[in-house]
């Protein structure tokens, strides 16, 4: 049997900085090279909320502030389904600006609230100190089970995340500054979301997580356990120890 998937990708135009667009071509690679059909919806303002919820996984970048205030009006005319989405556990990557949305409100640099979606228990503020924000390289340990090794990645980010008491950290910060650069804490995982401060761009940089998104939409579709063939990672391996030098850690 040949499996397929629609990724719906949120705002492309608008929410993919720092080459957030290349988690969407490693998913498309790692689909191709296990005979996977893979097909990306691209879901700009104004999309129609059927596209939305006929999608199998769902993944939005980053953005600077201004993009964030135009997406958060248009994203309020889907929030029911792409809510609904999350709670019956469809998966999805939501990095940075993306991620500040899942929460209850993010205080742009600027001081402007912009209400979140509320479903992830946490919210974000910018100080608006551009001098502050909270840039570099970062490695940081899931604490997901099937992820055992350090994810490596980059941010910039004005914002800081708290997490509230229903929400579970993606990781812990190894290096950088994560949610909020104080409690170690890095992202959020609620269900099958994750959201992250890693762009990098994230999934090419760590393909353990875009394997382990790709099994997750495919069984949520099909309702049955996958496993996905393997591929060799030595090259991803190199290149994490190679940033892991630079930042004089050990991984
Ligand atoms: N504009 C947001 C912030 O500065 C998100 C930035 C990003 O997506 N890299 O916190």
């Amino acid at each position: 049997m040949k499996y397929s998937l629609t990724i719906g990708w949120l705002y492309p135009e608008l929410m993919n900085i720092y080459g957030d667009i290349g988690n969407i071509t490693t998913l498309i690679k790692r689909c191709e090279w296990r005979n996977i059909n893979s097909e990306v919806k691209m879901l700009n303002p104004g999309f129609k909320s059927e596209e939305l919820v006929n999608c199998n996984l769902l993944i939005m970048g980053g953005a600077q502030d201004k993009q964030q205030t135009v997406v958060n009006k248009d994203l309020k005319r889907v929030k029911k389904e792409l809510c609904q989405m999350i709670e019956k556990g469809i998966p999805g990557l939501y990095v940075c600006g993306g991620f500040q949305f899942l929460g209850k409100y993010y205080k742009e640099a600027d001081g402007t609230i912009i209400d979140g979606l509320g479903v992830l228990d946490l919210y974000t503020e910018n100080s608006g100190e551009n001098i502050d924000r909270l840039i570099g390289n970062m490695v940081f340990m899931p604490e997901v089970k099937e992820l055992n090794k350090p994810i490596v990645g980059f941010e910039n980010h004005g914002g800081r995340t708290y997490l509230g008491r229903k929400i579970k950290p993606f990781g812990k910060v190894i290096k950088g500054f994560g949610n909020n650069g104080k409690d170690l804490t890095e992202g959020a995982i609620y269900k099958e979301t994750f959201g992250t401060y890693s762009h990098g761009p994230i999934l090419p940089k760590n393909p353990e997580f875009a394997d382990y998104l790709i099994t997750k939409a495919l069984e949520k579709k099909y309702n049955s356990r996958i496993t996905l063939k393997s591929l060799d990672g030595s090259l991803e391996d190199n290149a994490r120890l190679v940033i892991a030098k630079s930042l004089d850690i050990e991984i």
